[in-house]
């Protein structure tokens, strides 16, 4: 599934081809998505021009005069830009055509994702409007995260995987950012102290920079939108690693099952 890292390192592939262009054409191909992609799409979007690409949580915002395209990429999608396209596809839902010649190109092989207009910012649209603040801003900080997490009985892993206490934290990058913070994934949220959680923002931060620093891949067909396949997966610590060797100690990596998530540890690095 695309995560935060996935989905910021689609919004820069595509930012610099189409910020400040036209759009000149809009074909949809199936309307069928999570939700259906609004029939007069088209009529909203040619002649426009889309003056910035921004990024919420996993949602790309495409910033259209006043109002917003709103883009998910669900569990299989990729939006890429293409200065030629190449002959559509079977998964290839929609395509958005560019004055300079630029396709942006909406691929889903299982129709998780979506595509949506919104009036206006989106700011208190229910899809955005309670998700907490960004991982890689200034507003999630150890301050932040203890103040919060005071009351939360629930595991640390579970809570980092909330929407509503910080977003993009996937499944993927909890695993890893609790290996390098040293916090065993079950311990619950409100016994953890002040100085571990100034280690487990700055494991979040650097988790999620790492995989956008290497194009960030969690899903092996996810394709960056300049067609390079991310190579984050090679570097893991933890995920997916069961009974191997910790890569600091050598300690056989541990599984087990937390809200329907698999969750991996080193049971010596992580207390
Ligand atoms: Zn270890």
């Amino acid at each position: 599934m695309p995560e935060l890292p996935e989905v910021e390192t689609t919004r820069r592939g595509v930012a610099p081809h189409i910020e400040r262009q036209k759009v000149t054409g809009v074909s949809i191909y199936d309307h069928r998505l999570r939700w259906p992609v609004p029939a007069d799409l088209g009529l909203r979007l040619v002649g426009k021009t889309v003056d910035r690409v921004e990024r919420r949580s996993k949602y790309l915002l495409f910033r259209i005069a006043d109002d917003t395209l709103v883009v998910h990429l669900g569990m299989s999608g990729s939006l890429r830009a293409f200065a030629k396209p190449p002959p559509r596809e079977k998964h290839d839902h929609v395509d958005i055509s560019f004055e300079n010649g630029v396709v942006l190109r909406f691929r889903d092989p299982r129709r998780f994702g979506s595509i949506l207009w919104v009036e206006g910012q989106g700011a208190d649209h229910p899809l955005l409007m309670r998700l907490g603040p960004e991982p890689l801003t200034p507003g999630f900080d150890a301050a932040y995260l203890h103040r919060s997490t005071r009351r939360r009985g629930a595991s640390i892993k579970v809570s980092l995987m909330d929407n509503r206490l910080v977003v993009g934290v996937g499944n993927i990058y909890a695993n890893e950012s609790l290996f390098r913070a040293g916090i065993r994934p079950t311990r619950a949220a409100n016994r953890i102290s002040h100085a571990r959680l100034v280690r487990l923002v700055a494991a979040v931060r650097d988790t999620l920079s790492d995989a956008i620093a290497k194009g960030g891949s969690s899903l092996r067909d996810y394709v960056a939108s300049d067609g390079e396949h991310g190579s984050f997966q090679l570097g893991y610590f933890v995920y997916g690693r069961e009974g191997e060797p910790c890569r600091v100690c050598a300690t056989p990596i541990r599984s087990l099952r937390q809200g329907g998530r698999a969750t991996f540890y080193c049971p010596r690095c992580q207390t």
